[in-house]
């Protein structure tokens, strides 16, 4: 402990400071959390918190870590899901936070923002015009010019930025024009080898990280830090992981491999640059044997390895090697940065189709290539149909059971859309088990989100997470909003169950007589983006208010819209669930169609829930319904924002208040008062508009 810090002031005097120079309000659930947080840092115990909007969940963990950071020299590391959050901590709550604090701890508290090497600049690529790997854009004239004028963008800024980071470019660029100014992690020639080494961005993002108090940093990183065996991130015994709720599902997108005609033609273009191109073609050949034959396969999970498909991704695996090894030893140019870039690219992209083909055909096991194994007999609709379906099968039951059991990843086919081929990606059933080896193995992690509680408990999320009993605690420091009084949950009962064939004509007027009665200042959260079309088109025809449906501007567009005309509504999918904070009157009612089951083709949800079923539990409710029960509180969290916001969550599907497991999703949400009458909500709502 340096000498200085055996005086500290406690987290609480700490956390007045801050909230008193940041012109708050101290929440008893606050303190409550921030005194946890100390706690669990002090005894090296996981701790996962639910704190609600307006708890001040921000300060109620970085004043602890800053503390312990101060005390002990070590970095603490702060996760986020998303841009937004990190932004907000990094621009707004650590600058202040840092001038809060400053007087009370020995040095003013540090803090830095780190990325994966992807999102900086790469003075190498930039200087030594690495050849463009990209190819088909050329079939697009329009894509050229739209994509030249980013490069050209891209080109102006880099003269001028300060960090090199991505985020800085608005409005942004994508993907493929900043592919040419960018290195992945793997392709990265490493700073002592590199010519722009000294000067580069990522490197200078490091060392800044490495001096701080409090690196911020997202869960793709976070997970990529754990499981490589390199150390990305600065050394750190306490990691907090906000928006935790989004922690598996990034950690999933992060060791989720792909395979396409793109990516092996791109591995034998690299290669083609290096080496005889009789080996380079081979590969090439290899992808168009997978086009053809990803081009006839349906889309979907891919439950049984065709002998077709085994032979072909055993022919890109070897070719992809026979290229590899072409290449010689890997140090080989060493004292030849310009070579050394090229050979780099080229082996990060063969090993990476190599390892994937080779990743696939493993998740087959033993059975792989048998015939008629493992057929599909789910997926009926409703997801609690599938239920246990692969455990109560009959005929080959026991030996589908045993796959089952034994599997430890999925396979599965992507449509293609437009330029993108269809797509072969592969995903683990579960990262529990790495993130419990890797991430919780040593470090104290907190978890915290405004939703971990899944039918009022911790258990699903924290399985999930690989955590077992006695290893954490989980703590509930509730919400300073008054649920009962200020927003009422409002199921409609008397509608039909929503069906497969889009929105019910009965959804559409339902929809409409709730908008009338709130006088607009509604979000429409859908479960698919054809609802929510279908809801706009109908509507627009019907209801005299402006009505913003998502994919008609940029989002951060439509949601400022939104924000600024009470009469205005908006309606939309996935990323409205989550992304909305819209505090006052322009967001009275939330109005959600359906219960976010998966959909039923999900290949990884019905994969896991297949798996769970089959090793005694119970798939549905452990993954359907848990996926379900956070869509839906994150959706009805999007209601109250402040202190006197009012209002109502209408779920227009009844199985929220009729089916078996709706006890399981009700105990998930707020709690709101209850009701199933029209009127009385339609009567509420007319109140509220009257009286805003
Ligand atoms: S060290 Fe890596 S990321 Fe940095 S400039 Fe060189 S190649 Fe690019």
């Amino acid at each position: 402990m340096p000498k200085d810090c055996a005086d500290l002031p406690p987290v609480e005097e700490l956390l007045t400071a801050a909230v008193t120079a940041l012109g708050g309000v101290e929440r008893p659930g606050q303190v409550k959390m921030a005194q946890a947080v100390r706690d669990a840092i002090e005894s090296e115990e996981h701790l996962a918190v639910q704190a609600g909007t307006g708890t001040g969940k921000s300060l109620a963990y970085l004043v602890p870590a800053i503390r312990h950071a101060a005390e002990s020299g070590d970095a603490v590391v702060v996760s986020t899901a998303t841009i937004a959050l990190q932004r907000q901590l990094v621009d707004r709550d650590l600058p202040r936070l840092a001038d809060a604090l400053e007087g009370l701890l020995p040095h003013r508290p540090e803090f830095a923002i780190l990325k994966g090497r992807r999102n900086y600049l790469c003075r190498h690529k930039m200087a030594a015009g690495m050849p463009d790997d990209e190819d088909d854009q050329l079939f697009d004239p329009r894509e050229v010019s739209a994509t030249g004028r980013m490069v050209q963008r891209i080109q102006e800024w880099a003269n001028d930025t300060e960090t090199g980071d991505r985020d800085e470019i608005v409005p942004g660029v994508s993907d493929q024009a900043w592919r040419q100014f960018s290195v992945t992690a793997r392709e990265c020639l490493g700073a002592q080898r590199c010519p722009s080494g000294a000067e580069c961005f990522a490197e200078l993002a490091r060392e800044r990280a490495g001096a701080a108090d409090v690196v911020v940093t997202n869960h793709a990183l976070l997970a990529i830090d754990a499981m490589e065996d390199f150390a990305v991130l600065p050394e750190h015994d306490v990691v907090v992981v906000d928006e935790a709720h989004e922690l598996v599902d990034r950690v999933t997108s992060v060791v989720t491999g792909e395979l396409s005609e793109s990516t092996v033609n791109l591995a034998a273009r690299r290669a083609g640059r290096l080496i005889e191109q009789g080996v380079a073609d081979r590969l090439q050949e290899a992808g168009e044997d997978l086009r053809a034959l990803l081009a006839v396969a349906p889309p979907g999970r891919v439950d049984t390895l065709p002998q077709s498909l085994g032979m072909t991704l055993a022919l890109v695996r070897d070719a992809a090697f026979a290229c590899i090894t072409a290449l010689g030893p890997r140090n080989k140019d060493k004292d030849d940065p310009e070579n050394a870039g090229l050979r780099k690219a080229a082996f990060t992209a063969l090993d990476e189709v190599h390892d994937t083909a080779q990743r696939m055909l493993d998740a087959f096991g033993p059975a792989a290539g048998r015939d008629g194994a493992g057929d599909d007999a789910e997926d009926t609709g409703d997801p609690e149909d599938a239920r246990d379906s692969a455990a109560s099968r009959g005929g080959g039951g026991a030996d589908a059971r045993s796959e089952e059991v034994h599997r430890a990843e999925v396979v599965w086919l992507e449509e293609g859309r437009g330029r993108v081929p269809p797509t072969l990606r592969v995903a683990p059933l579960s990262v529990g088990g790495m993130l419990r080896d890797k991430l919780f193995g040593d470090r104290t992690v907190v978890l915290t989100s405004a939703t971990l509680a899944l039918g009022g408990s911790f258990d699903s999320l924290s399985r999930q997470w690989g955590l077992r009993s006695g290893e954490w605690t989980g703590l509930d420091v509730g919400s300073p909003f008054d649920h009962p009084r200020r927003g009422i949950l409002y199921v409609a009962t008397h509608l039909p169950q929503p069906g497969r064939d889009g929105l019910p004509e009965a959804y559409v007027d339902e929809i409409a007589e709730l908008i009338e009665a709130a006088g607009g200042r509604t979000l429409g959260l859908f479960s698919s983006m054809r609802a929510a079309k279908a809801a706009t088109e109908a509507l627009r025809e019907r209801l005299d208010v402006p009505l913003l449906c998502q994919g008609d501007d940029s989002t951060s567009q439509l949601v400022k819209q939104f924000a600024g005309d009470p009469a205005t509504c908006l309606f939309g999918t996935l990323s409205l669930w989550q992304g909305v904070d819209v505090p006052g009157p322009s967001l009275t009612l939330v109005i959600i169609d359906r219960i976010p089951f998966p959909r039923p083709d999900d290949p990884l949800a019905s994969a896991r829930q297949r798996h769970v079923a089959a090793t005694g539990g119970n798939g549905f409710m452990a993954v359907a319904a848990t996926h379900a029960a956070l869509l839906l509180a994150q959706g009805a969290g999007r209601l109250l924002r402040s202190m006197d916001d009012r209002g109502v969550v209408a779920v227009l599907d009844p199985r929220l208040a009729t089916a078996r497991y709706s006890g399981f999703l009700l105990n998930s949400l707020p709690p709101f008062w209850r009701t199933t009458d029209p009127a009385k909500v339609r009567d509420a709502l007319r109140r509220l508009t009257a009286g805003s």
